[in-house]
């Protein structure tokens, strides 16, 4: 196989601009990645979401896996054809979400029992199950399946424990990937997941076997999960230095115009987050510097300014006010949801166009 990832020149103090190759095109880095949650970024059209200068959609394995399931989307010609997206796709491996229903998971070597919370069925997902999965929906990179465990009122045994487990079940994401992709002429790519909680020499340990294991890229998991952003800047820290070069790498459930700003300097490649069109369809976007702008608040109601003078976004480009959106927001028109998210998914991306500007001109 080619070079997957090449870097055009750095960001200090560890950070990079590079061209990660996927075989749906490449992704110029860095870059941030909106969620589609169930295969569409919610209220936008995919024409939309491409505008706003986004190269990767992610999408949730687990509920596209619990609806409409992985097999209708492959006959129906997969993900880009089912969503109706030509860019790369990125699916997660569905472990946040089934560790996410706490109570209704047990956890053994095999894999993970959950309940369906929308019928009660109970349902299973091994290591080998989520790759099988990930590659009927079809997606161009995928993430190996991994024991996630929060970080409140876990143990230090409970850490290890997962941690363990998650190189154990790696090697049987990569023995499953391998057999099924091995006559694919253009085969996804997959990401291994470093685990570890705040313990930074696990974090270390478990980077080390990743980046070295045959996975092709690198997703640092296991942050954003109530931590603050102190600790979670620690942990990021810690693994700047290490990274190998020759791999992406993704950092998990990040997604704020701050967390953005620690991530890339440290050497992330690309990050995903629900929180960009999630704020914005509640009216919180980022106006100029950054700053949160709570649309719905009353100091709006006449003012006939954009969310952030000089966006070039649709939304401020068309001129739309803040006091036209606060009113479509108070009278719940979807149409405020929508304007918000191509803002602050423009907000987001300008920000990785920022650094790929400043610094992928130095390139020799
Ligand atoms: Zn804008």
């Amino acid at each position: 196989m080619n070079k997957i990832f090449e870097t055009k020149t750095t960001v200090a103090p560890y950070g990079r601009v590079g061209v990660l190759h996927t075989r749906a095109g490449d992704v110029q880095t860095p870059t941030f990645m909106p969620d589609g949650t169930r295969g569409a970024v919610k209220s936008l059209t995919p024409q939309q979401v491409t505008e706003t200068g986004v190269q990767v959609v992610l999408a949730n394995t687990y509920h596209l896996h619990l609806a409409p399931g992985e097999q209708i989307v492959k006959r129906l010609g997969g993900l880009h054809s089912f969503a109706n997206r030509t860019g790369p796709m990125l699916t997660d491996s569905g472990g946040f979400q089934v560790f996410s229903l706490g109570k209704h998971v047990k956890i053994t070597e095999e894999g993970v029992h959950f309940t369906d919370p929308s019928n009660g069925d109970k349902r299973f997902i091994s290591p080998e199950d989520s790759i099988r999965i990930q590659l009927d929906l079809g997606a161009d990179m995928i993430v190996a399946f991994d024991h996630l465990i929060g970080l409140d009122g876990a143990s230090d045994a409970d850490v290890q424990d997962a941690f363990d487990r998650t190189h154990r079940w790696l090697e049987r994401c990569i023995i499953e990937f391998k057999r099924l992709t091995k006559d694919m002429k253009d085969r996804p790519l997959l990401f291994g997941v470093v685990q570890g909680g705040l313990d930074l020499e696990l974090r270390k340990k478990s980077l080390e076997i990743v980046q070295n294991s045959e996975a092709d890229g690198i997703a640092i998991g296991g942050l954003s999960v109530g931590e603050t952003r102190e600790e979670m800047t620690t942990v990021l820290e810690a693994l700047a230095p290490l990274y190998r070069e020759d791999k992406p790498r993704f950092l998990l459930g990040v997604g704020t115009p701050e967390d953005l700003k620690i991530a890339v300097e440290n050497g992330i490649d690309m990050l995903d987050c629900v929180l960009p069109t999630r704020n914005a369809r509640h009216g919180v976007v980022w106006g100029k510097d950054s700053k949160r702008v709570h649309l719905t608040n009353e100091k709006y109601k006449d003012d006939p300014g954009v969310i952030e003078p000089g966006c070039d976004c649709y939304t401020c480009g068309e001129g739309f006010t803040k006091a036209f959106l606060r009113h479509q927001f108070k009278v719940n028109e979807p149409l405020a949801g929508t304007l918000a998210s191509i803002h602050n998914l423009r907000h987001m991306m300008r920000l990785c166009e920022g650094y790929r500007n400043s610094h992928g001109r130095m390139k020799s």
